[in-house]
């Protein structure tokens, strides 16, 4: 991959001004508050500035790398070479179509999908319950088909627009999108820009009382107050990474700033100061331990970006 070209940073500053930030620290924007820099973050107000950075950053070779609300990526100390773009106020709107038997739902891919969530519960729309309280936005809940509790994104959308890594728009629907566990398959630099949802109509109480039933499992389960990105590892089919974890006797390892979590093993906080190198060293050795004792290996969640 060759370096960023100095015209093309030039041009992406013409272009967006300060919402072209070359060197931008990336623990700003994740989760976890890990990251090296960005060679050049983009923030794109609409769907044509998005094109002209996707068009300009193809024509010249480099790589680009989206950034949704960084809640499940770990970025490398390194940084991320090359284009970070982290889609702006044009991808937030909202718009709700009652229809003849539901109701569609249009969200921007920069919307935060649980208050996208507790906005349909008080609409009396069922749906979306399972995300109170998965932080991040619609685009990065798409791509990684978010789910708990038995819900997922799948189970609600209709359409994904967006641009294909040319810039050239696109609508994918049931043909040509498919879901996995913890992932859409979308093509290879396919940016999300908007996703249409499914919703019924249901009683409100019976949707007010399953989002809160997904808020007080939640709370009851995960680490509050530090930094994290949530389940580190996938459960593996019939069990849990958290147990697992937890009966190799991980809970509270250390390594650096980072630490198993004592309340939830499946996932690793950061103290304060942590390097993506800490957790980096603590998946390494859940992985291997696990393995080790219980002949699982234990698959990343997390998405591991950028140089290590
Ligand atoms: C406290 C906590 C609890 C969590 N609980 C859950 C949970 O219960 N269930 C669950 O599934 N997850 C959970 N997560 C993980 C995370 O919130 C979800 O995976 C979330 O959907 C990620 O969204 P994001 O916008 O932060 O994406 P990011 O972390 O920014 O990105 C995730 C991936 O999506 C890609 N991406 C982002 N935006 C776009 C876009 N517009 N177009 C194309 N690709 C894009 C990124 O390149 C990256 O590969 C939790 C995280 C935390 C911190």
């Amino acid at each position: 991959m060759p370096a960023l070209p100095p015209a093309l940073v030039d041009a992406m500053r013409s272009a967006l001004g300060e919402r072209a930030r070359p060197g931008e620290p990336l623990a700003r924007h994740t989760s976890f508050r890990i990251g090296g820099p960005a060679e050049l973050l983009v923030l794109p107000a609409g769907v044509d500035e998005l094109a002209v950075v996707l068009r300009a950053a193809a024509d010249a070779g480099v790589r680009v790398t989206l950034l949704g609300g960084g809640s499940n990526l770990l970025v490398g100390d390194g940084g991320i070479r090359g284009v970070v773009v982290k889609l702006g106020r044009g991808f937030r709107q909202v718009e709700w179509t009652e229809r003849t038997d539901d109701v569609g739902l249009r969200a921007g891919a920069a919307v935060q999908l649980g208050q996208l969530a507790r906005a349909s519960a008080e609409r009396s729309l069922a749906g979306l319950e399972y995300a109170e309280g998965i932080p991040g936005t619609v685009g990065g809940a798409l791509f990684m088909n978010a789910g708990a509790y038995g819900g997922d994104v799948a189970g609600a959308v209709e359409a994904v627009e967006g641009l294909e890594a040319n810039g050239v728009a696109r609508v994918l629907s049931d043909g040509n999108l498919a879901f996995r566990y913890r992932r859409a398959e979308v093509p290879r630099g396919f940016v999300v820009t908007a996703v249409r949802f499914r919703l019924r109509h249901d009683a409100g109480a019976a949707v007010r009382a399953r989002l809160a039933e997904a808020r007080t499992r939640r709370l009851a389960s995960q680490p509050q107050g530090d930094a994290n990105a949530g389940s580190v590892f996938k459960n593996p089919a019939g069990d849990h990474a958290g147990r697992l974890i937890e009966s190799a006797g991980l809970k509270g390892r250390r390594a650096g700033r980072a630490r198993i979590s004592e309340r939830h093993a499946n996932v690793i906080v950061n103290e304060g100061g942590a390097r993506a190198a800490d957790v980096k060293a603590l998946m390494d050795l859940a992985q291997r331990v696990v393995w080790e004792r219980s002949g699982v290996w234990l698959e990343p969640e997390v998405q591991l970006v950028g140089s290590w």
